[in-house]
């Protein structure tokens, strides 16, 4: 069995992000970028599910500029076969990335999905569920376990509040969570391997997929300051300023 996992450059988990003097998006120039992290912890499902006998390839696609490769470069490192790299250099919406890797998923034919839950840049949680809605394929989000049968996956999610097990049929769709697993860091001769590792690249209109932006983003903030605090002498004092500033009890 193939694994395709999709694997997104973003601003790395330990940059601080600023948001741009006007307003229109956050600063990326000279800023730190690395792989979504929970795409990291896809790859290292996947690495596992391979070391297990239960998958023969790895795949990984990511859809945006050139630098993209690297993150590619990236999981290589850690272990998968080989890549794909789709050109995007527009800001490029979950739905665009759930079509392309659909087409994708028609060229290489892999028989599980796994994707990070969420990219920590638009936080849109969103290309998991669509693509595997576009493919019509079964869907397991937030997994925490995952344990593989010949056609069906046990899947434990995290939901609010507590753990669903579910089933799923194979072919599927599943989104990882941070608990699933510890990816694993990429040896230095791993690292010189991966730079001879195949890496595809196809454009959009090769896969036949308008990608062409459907949302407008009218204003990027950033949070609120928080006023500083103030150390109150008294529990009296305390009970006092709750009562009669904040107004809170
Ligand atoms: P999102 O729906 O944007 O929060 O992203 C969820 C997951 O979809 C990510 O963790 C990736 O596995 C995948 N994904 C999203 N955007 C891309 C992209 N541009 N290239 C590759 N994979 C992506």
């Amino acid at each position: 069995m193939k694994i395709l996992v999709p694997v997104k450059r973003v601003i790395d988990y330990n940059v601080k992000v600023r948001v741009k003097p006007d307003q229109s998006g956050v600063e990326l120039a000279n800023v730190k970028m690395a792989m979504n992290p929970f795409d990291e912890i896809a790859v290292e499902q996947a690495l596992r599910i391979k070391e297990a006998g239960r998958a023969d390839e790895i795949v990984l696609v990511s859809v945006g500029p050139s630098q993209s490769q690297e993150t590619i470069r990236t999981g290589l490192a850690m272990g998968a076969d080989r890549g794909i790299h789709i050109e995007a250099d527009q800001d490029i919406e979950p739905l665009a990335v759930a079509k392309l890797l659909k087409a994708v998923v028609k060229k290489e034919g892999p028989g599980l999905v796994i994707c990070g839950k969420q990219a920590i840049d638009d936080d849109s949680n969103q290309t998991g569920q669509m693509l595997s809605a576009l493919l019509g394929w079964a869907q397991a989000t937030f997994a925490s376990s995952v344990e593989l049968g010949s056609e069906k996956a046990k899947i434990i999610r995290e939901v609010d509040g507590g753990l669903e097990h579910i089933e799923v049929v194979l072919p599927a769709v599943i989104t990882v969570d941070l608990r699933l697993n510890e990816p694993r860091y990429a040896s230095l001769p791993n690292i010189m391997k991966a730079k001879k590792k195949p890496i595809d690249s196809l454009s959009a209109d090769e896969l036949g997929v308008d990608t062409t932006p459907r949302l407008k983003v009218v204003k990027v903030e950033e949070p609120a300051a928080r006023s500083a605090g103030i150390k109150v002498g008294s529990v009296a004092e305390l009970v006092d300023k709750l009562k009669n500033e904040a107004k809170v009890i």
